[in-house]
């Protein structure tokens, strides 16, 4: 299918000669976020080698290229007027695991739920926490992902990037700094391909009844069963963006088919056709009763990429306007 903005056709045809690369053209981004929303990317490619990986790096930055890079899409909106920039996904791609005694090294394409099958089958305690986090490993590095006290940078002895014009670097703990919901990497052009955690060790079924625990936790305190990206909201200093909202009277408010979840009020859940922008009113909506009923600004978790309806249709009138001239 042809690209519908500015992807060449020429960079396609690169893309899609590199070994062990899937690439799609004129993606729904609604299909790979856990949001269910975004418009179109006109590119999205999924290495399944680091080589690959490389690969794509090097034939973008060649092309001046700067990609936008999701593990799965579970803490992202996507804006309706989609992506302009080539996205490469990670999740369905780089997703090897290999445990060594207490270590494992892990692609970034892995699934946090992969990881915990593998810390539970083999005897490791420390992952629990991220059981029923629908991220990748990928995701949760750049985020810092974490729940109830702990978190991905605290098991993590290194990282393997791979920078915009296609080079591995290994990154030491020391190196990466990880602060709640933060990391180093959001500061860095890179794309994460690997990385290295060591755990403890502990029974099989020690670890398997915690992640249990964890999972029957969320299932009764968050609206797992509807589409979303998580927490909208991070946690301001001492306090809890959840309970603020509450008592703020934010659940049930709605703009369109967004929703502030009755069961867990920092969720904002799809209920059917919700657009980015749906979403992006009720966040300033529900954003404006917590500062003026308690003075606190909340920052959001979530991430918000891609260009707004608007922003496209006038690029595509401009191109319109430019072929029929
Ligand atoms: C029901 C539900 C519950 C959740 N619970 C939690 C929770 O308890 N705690 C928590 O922290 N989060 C939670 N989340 C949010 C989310 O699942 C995590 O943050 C997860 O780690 C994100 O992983 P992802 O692969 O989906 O990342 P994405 O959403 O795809 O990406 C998130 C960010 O990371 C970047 N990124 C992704 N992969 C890479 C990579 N390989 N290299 C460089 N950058 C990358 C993206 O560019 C983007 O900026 C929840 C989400 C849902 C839907």
């Amino acid at each position: 299918m042809a690209p519908r903005y500015a992807m060449s056709k020429q960079l396609i045809d690169t893309l899609l000669h590199i070994p062990d690369l899937d690439v799609e053209t004129d993606v729904p981004m609604s299909a790979h976020t856990s949001f269910g929303i975004g418009g179109p990317a006109d590119a999205l490619v999924t290495p399944k080698t680091s080589e690959a990986l490389a690969q794509v790096m090097k034939v973008l930055f060649r092309a001046g290229e700067r990609p936008l890079v999701i593990g799965k899409g579970t803490n992202m909106l996507v804006l309706d007027g989609g992506i302009r920039e080539t996205v490469v996904k990670l999740a369905g791609g780089l997703d090897h695991i290999e445990v060594d005694g207490d270590r494992i090294v892990a692609d970034s394409g892995v699934r946090l739920a992969s990881l915990c099958r593998a810390c539970a089958d083999n005897g490791l305690t420390g992952m629990e926490w991220s059981a029923g986090i629908p991220g990748t490993l990928g995701g949760a590095l750049h985020m810092n992902a974490g729940a109830n006290g702990g978190e991905i940078g605290q098991f993590t002895e290194w990282v393997t990037i791979v920078t915009l014009d296609g080079e591995l670097q290994t990154l030491r703990r020391d190196e990466i700094g990880f602060s709640y919901r933060s990391s180093s990497f959001q500061e860095m052009d890179c794309i994460i391909a690997r990385a290295g955690l060591r755990l403890e060790e502990a029974t099989q079924s020690e670890v398997h009844e915690k992640i249990c625990g964890v999972i029957e936790s969320r299932c009764q305190k968050q609206p797992v069963a509807m589409p979303s990206a998580g927490c909208v909201f991070k946690r301001p200093t001492n306090d809890y963006a959840g309970r603020l909202l509450d008592e703020a009277g934010a659940k049930g408010m709605r703009v369109g088919g967004a929703v502030v979840s009755h069961k867990h009020a920092n969720f904002i859940v799809n209920d059917g056709d919700a657009t980015a922008q749906d979403v992006l009113e009720l966040i300033g909506l529900v954003r404006g009763k917590v500062k003026d009923l308690f003075g606190v600004e909340l920052a959001t978790e979530v991430c918000v990429v891609g260009e707004p309806l608007e922003t496209a249709a006038s690029v595509e009138a401009s191109l319109v306007s430019e072929a029929v001239r």
